[in-house]
Order: C-alpha cells, then structure tokens, then sequence
C-alpha cells in the first residue's frame, strides 16, 4: 500500500530539532502602553500594586456590622459612601452606611447587603436578609496582589492583556522588537495577482498566505516578490534576505525537480537540512541556517505551505521573537462520515466541526489535494489522524484542532 514511508520524520523530531537549535534573537524596547498591543513582553511584570487597591463594595447597597443588625431593629443611615468618595463621617453603633459599587467600605464593615434585600423608610433601613460577613466586599489584592508576577516574559499582549496592565498603573511596557521576516517566492510559472496569465502560468498565491499569517504574528515583513527558477537571483536575493531580515521565508523549490536550485544555493551559502517529514501534507521541508539568518523552505503546493508554516514554522519564529508558544487545543470528535487515509503520514485534513446532537462531529472538506485550495478555506479545524492509522470509518472518534489565530 503507497511507497516505503518508515525513512520519513515525525513531525515531533524536526520540530524538537528546530527549536534546539533557535533562541530569541530580538532585542528590547520600552513602548507606551496602546502601541504595545500585539507585542511581545520581555520581562515579567510584577504588580506594584494591589488590586482592588481597597476593600470596597460589589453592589449599591448598606455597608453594615453584624453586631448591629444582631438586635433584628432597623439601622438608620449615617451617611453616604461613592466611587471615588469614600464615607468618612462618624458611624455610630445602630447605624448603616448607605454605599455605592466601588465605594470603599468604610472601616469596621462587615457585610454589604444588597440594596433590594432592604426596605428604606427616610434614614430607617430595614434588613429582609441575614448577611454572611464579607458578603459583597472586593478584598483588597483579591484580584492581583501587590508583588505578585501577573503576566510573564514572553507572553503576548493582546486586547485581554491591555485592561490588566492598565489597572496596575502601567503606563509603559519593555516589548521585543518585531522579527524581521523575508519572503519571497520560487518558479518560472509563478506571476502577480493583477497581471494577465500567459499559458502554463499560475497566480503567485503562497506569497500571500505567508504575508497574511506573519501579519498576524506581529512580524515585520520584508517581501522579495516572486523569483524565477534562475540560481544567479536567486543568488542575490537569498544574500540581501541575510543581510537585512533575521529569517527568510521561501515557498517552492524544496522539491526535487530541475528547476530546484534552493538546495545548491543554500549548500553555497550556509547550511541546509532537507527533510521529508512523515506529515500530509508538506513532506518536502527545509531548515537552514545563512550566515546571518535563519531559512525556512516551505513546499510550493499551497495548502503543505500553509499546513508546514501553521505547524513548524510557528513555533520556530515565536522562539526566535521570545514568544511563550501553546499549540491549540486538540479535541476529540466523532467523525460523521468515513475518511480516506493511508498509513504512513500523520495526516493533517481539513476539516469542519459542529456541534451535533450528541457531541462534536467533524466531516471533510472534501479533496484533501496539497493543491485544494478550497479544502483549507471552507474548514474551521485539522482533523489530526495518526500516522499508522489507516481509513476512519463514520462514527469513529478522531482528534480535531481548531484553528488557532493564526489561520482565523
Ligand atoms: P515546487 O515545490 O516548486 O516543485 O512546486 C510544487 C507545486 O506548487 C507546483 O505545482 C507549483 O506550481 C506550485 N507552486 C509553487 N509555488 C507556488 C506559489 N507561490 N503559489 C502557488 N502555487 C505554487
Ligand atoms: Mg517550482
């Protein structure tokens, strides 16, 4: 059944290889806050603060002590506590203190009853329930404690991250520069997006994949075009992506065809590993090293480049930008219709998952071509089978991966 695939590499042996290999390369700058977004934090941020930074009241409500409530008589109203306006008036014994959401709880408080568990006639407040102390008081450091590391080095800062940093005061953040990404693409038939089509030609379509998904990854992109299958360019644009980027990006080429020149030019000016990984699809990969930047080669049928780049290439450039990196969660689903697979490969399949009346269920999204560009536009996961499993029945259970941002 299908070729010999046992000299192939487990997708978890290159990926481990490649990032024994790689370290942060980014230096540090010091950005206010709302240009920090999309950045990545260089150090641990301790909180210098307590957040809340004071007991204060979760509802609009009375601020009461327990031992006054203990005679069962009303309690009459000393005053008035706000966000920003803290009571600051005596509180004698048989008093409640009428008090906003926000509003610190004036020393001595046990409890804040909700204002609709209380009936209010002028100043006398009756009290239809018993509070529990601490009921509806937000401790001081309940939230973040003063001291306390909150968010760690390496960790993205996206629009969940900016309201945080915010409530601690933080006013400016120490952020990675973004890495400096080339890319470029390979082949005599490749041709921009707004140009007529001569016979045998294709649109350049990878070039923009990878823009879109180093876009989203807070890389700055430094874009080469398209090159023809023609070693003396290619020469020089490997040469200027080593000069001016810290990583260069190349979609085709990797194969082993005539017009293949990367690994000759890569033998020429660094070092080359050229991989047949044990995945579908991608198998033809490359990782390399030039003098000054490090070289992905992603195989030229568009949807194994976007697979290797999602899979491999990811992980390798948050190392490379000091990034902490988490795969997406894997999910278990029952497949709703059989699937083609031949032992051998861990397939990643496009797929699309809902939720049906008794679970997740996933189906395909048709022709699992490397060249099916529609296969990986209408799905919203991978459905991830394992490398020595062969054909899925309908009803089997598979593991799915959503897509994670990168793809969405
Ligand atoms: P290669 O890896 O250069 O042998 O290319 C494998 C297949 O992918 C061929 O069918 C190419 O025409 C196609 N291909 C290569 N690069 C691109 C690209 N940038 N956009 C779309 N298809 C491509
Ligand atoms: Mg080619």
């Amino acid at each position: 059944m299908g070729f010999d695939t046992s000299g192939l590499l487990p997708l978890s042996d290159a990926l481990q290889g490649m990032l024994e290999q790689l370290a942060c390369c980014c230096d540090t700058e010091q950005l206010p806050l709302p240009e920090a977004l999309g950045r990545i934090l260089a150090d641990d941020i301790a909180s210098p603060l307590s957040v809340p930074p004071f007991d204060n009241s979760a509802m609009d409500g009375y601020a009461v002590r327990l031992a006054d409530l203990a005679a069962g008589t009303p309690l009459i109203m000393a005053g008035k506590a706000f966000a920003g306006q803290p009571y600051q008036g005596e509180w004698p014994a048989g008093h409640c203190v009428r008090i906003m959401t926000g509003a610190p709880v004036p020393a001595g408080t046990d409890a804040v009853v909700m204002q609709e568990e209380t009936r209010a006639d002028g100043e006398r407040i009756t009290f239809l329930c018993q509070p529990v102390p601490g009921q509806n008081i937000r401790r001081a450091g309940s939230d973040m404690a003063k001291g306390a590391c909150v968010l760690g080095a390496g960790t993205r800062l996206t629009p969940r991250e900016m309201p945080l940093l915010a409530s601690l005061g933080i006013a400016t953040v120490n952020v990675r520069r973004p890495l400096r990404v080339a890319i470029f693409s390979t082949g005599d038939e490749l041709k921009p997006v707004g140009t007529p089509l001569a016979h045998g030609d294709i649109y350049d379509s990878n070039r923009y994949g990878v823009k879109a998904m180093l876009a989203r990854l807070g890389c700055d992109c430094l874009d080469l075009g398209i090159l023809p299958d023609n070693p003396d360019l290619l020469r020089a644009a490997f040469i200027r992506a080593d000069q001016e980027a810290d990583v260069l990006i190349t979609t085709g080429g990797v194969s082993v065809g005539e017009a293949d020149f990367t690994k000759q030019l890569l033998d020429e000016l660094g070092e080359i590993g050229f991989w047949k990984l044990a995945i579908k699809p991608g198998k033809p990969f490359a990782f390399g090293r030039l003098p000054h930047a490090w070289f992905f080669g992603l195989p030229g049928n568009p949807v194994s480049a976007m697979v290797t780049f999602d899979q491999l290439v990811q992980p390798a450039l948050a190392k490379l930008a000091g990034q902490r990196f988490e795969r997406p969660l894997q999910l278990q689903a029952v497949a709703a219709e059989p699937l083609k697979k031949s032992p051998g490969r861990l397939d990643f399949q496009r797929g699309i998952l809902c939720q049906g009346p008794n679970g997740l269920e996933v189906r395909s999204t048709g022709s699992q071509d490397s060249a099916v560009f529609s296969s990986l536009s209408r799905a919203n996961c991978y459905i991830v089978l394992e490398r020595e499993r062969g054909r899925v029945a309908a009803g089997e259970t598979v593991t799915v991966e959503p897509f994670g941002g990168l793809l969405l």
